[in-house]
């Protein structure tokens, strides 16, 4: 009997103790914080990892690596309904509403049914919610938290949808283009006067009268177009901004290096602020920001694209990090919707280091080249993206042999230039001759050929010009975290964010 006291005083002790050690129980997240990096399978984290490593010094850390230090990592499976490989538009959906749906469709079940979305929970919780990309704001990414629609390129709608909801706190990127009346351009609105030049300028793509500025003001926005006014914006007295910063997306992080270009914000530089304006909501906040250029260089085989793309992506992570760092009750989550490119740094059999005399008087000798620091110093070289280059050349091939000379570590002929532009009379594309259909359409430019010619420069094989299979990375670090440990599947991340917010995906609309 006395016995029987005691072990029962032993449960509640043991009881007390679990839910006061635990931080699973108790502890909900106030505010939650996802970082999707577009394309970011673990190829283009272990080369921004390697990258930082030989070029700063083996004891450097990436902010991402900060995260996977103090958090629970798992892996995640992306496929989308009834196929291995997923589209951004299905694996965003998934991510945002917690339900497996086509290529294409945005914020809709297989079914076409609209569903719940992550946003829409935390706007009934009464947070306030935030979206940045560095693509556009119509993009499949930043869309599947607000949009419901059959295909991901209808963005004139996808932007109605924006503003007639109008509960969006925040929403920072590019696709300016979708929000003026048909017949204008970007520069000639009132209030986008202040988007620069180089950020990209450029006509309505509505086809229709509307003015989403005007209509978005009329719902409380404030509009901000360029860096300097989004750092002049007093988040104190803003509770909705809408900052659109180019007509389409961003321009790639390697083309906007501060020497090139001023007046397109940094992905950190929105983060901070955003951050300043969701913090004011004693409730909390939903907050997404996506790296949304990995995918758009990986996808053009351009490796020191990418890496400048994860560098970017790293300094908006170590923001995140900072505000989580003094408020604790913030869940981040950092994740990718799916690899793109395949990239591997690979040992190949082109320049294998000289023999070397080792100290004990042995010779060593090697057949292969397993990549030095030089791959790295070459990438570092690289001061336009290959499409830029591409671009600026006005498909010369004289011009482009120039462009590749001045901004790369590699130098060609007037010959090889004329190969990289020479189109594929079956294709009609200048993409790789054999592997043509893993090449889609926005891609059929030559930069799947430069990465190929340079690619023994650097050790770099890409295995496709499209999105892979790979399983991607969940790093999460905050209340309950250790939710995101072990393989899981990208509906899972939602439904576990919903879950710790006492609330269920996936939902119906
Ligand atoms: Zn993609």
């Amino acid at each position: 009997m006395r016995q029987k006291k005691y072990s029962v005083v032993w449960l509640f002790l043991l009881a007390f103790s679990l839910i006061w050690f635990s931080p699973a129980l108790g502890a909900e997240a106030k505010n939650v914080i996802l970082l999707i990096g577009d394309g970011m399978g673990p190829e283009p984290v272990g080369l921004a990892i390697y990258y930082n490593r030989f070029m700063n010094g083996m004891e450097k850390r990436l902010n991402m690596e900060r995260l996977m230090a103090v958090g629970n990592t798992g892996y995640c499976l992306t496929y989308q309904y009834g196929t291995v490989v997923t589209d951004s538009a299905s694996a965003a959906t998934a991510l945002a509403s917690g339900v497996k749906t086509r290529d294409a469709i945005i914020g809709k079940d297989h079914d076409g049914r609209p569903m719940k979305t992550i946003t829409d929970i935390a706007h009934q919780l009464g947070k306030s919610t935030g979206l940045i990309s560095n693509t556009r704001i119509t993009h499949a990414t930043p869309a599947a938290f607000y949009a419901h629609i059959i295909h991901r390129d209808m963005e004139n709608e996808i932007a109605s949808q924006l503003i007639e909801r109008g509960d969006l706190n925040v929403a920072f990127s590019g696709g300016a283009r979708h929000f003026i009346p048909a017949g204008t351009k970007v520069e000639d609105h009132p209030d986008l006067k202040g988007v620069d030049k180089k950020a990209g300028w450029g006509r309505s793509g509505r086809k229709d009268g509307r003015d989403l500025i005007q209509e978005a003001k009329s719902k409380g926005y404030a509009i901000v177009a360029n860096e300097r006014e989004l750092s002049a914006l007093e988040a104190k007295d803003k509770d909705k901004v809408l900052g659109l910063f180019s007509a389409s997306e961003f321009a790639s992080a390697i083309d906007r290096q501060p020497q090139q270009q001023t007046g397109v914000p940094m992905l950190s530089q929105l983060t901070e602020k955003a951050l300043e304006i969701l913090k004011k909501n004693p409730r909390g906040f939903f907050l997404m920001v996506e790296g949304g250029q990995i995918d758009t260089a990986a996808h053009r085989n351009d490796v020191a694209g990418v890496l400048h793309e994860m560098l970017e992506f790293d300094r908006a992570i170590g923001v995140v990090m900072a505000f989580a760092e003094s408020n604790p009750d913030t869940l981040v989550v950092l994740t990718a919707d799916h690899d793109t490119g395949g990239v591997a740094i690979a040992y190949s059999n082109y320049q294998p280091p000289a023999p070397l005399k080792l100290s004990n008087g042995e010779t060593w000798k090697t057949k292969h080249n397993f990549a030095e620091k030089v791959i790295f110093e070459k990438m570092a070289r690289q001061k336009k993206s290959f499409q830029k280059m591409v671009e600026d050349s006005k498909w010369n091939a004289a011009a482009l042999k120039k462009e590749i000379g001045e901004n790369t570590a590699f130098a060609i002929t007037e010959e090889q230039a004329a190969s990289l532009l020479a189109k594929d009379p079956q294709t009609g594309f200048p993409v790789p001759r054999d592997y043509s259909d893993f090449y889609s359409s926005d891609e059929k430019t030559p930069t799947a050929l430069m990465g190929r010619l340079f690619g023994k420069e650097t050790n770099t094989a890409w295995a496709a010009g499209t999105h892979t299979h790979t399983p991607v990375m969940v790093i999460a670090n905050g209340p309950a975290a250790e939710n995101f440990r072990g393989l899981l599947d990208n509906v899972d991340i939602p439904q576990i964010i919903a879950r710790g917010w006492g609330e269920t995906l996936p939902a119906p609309k």
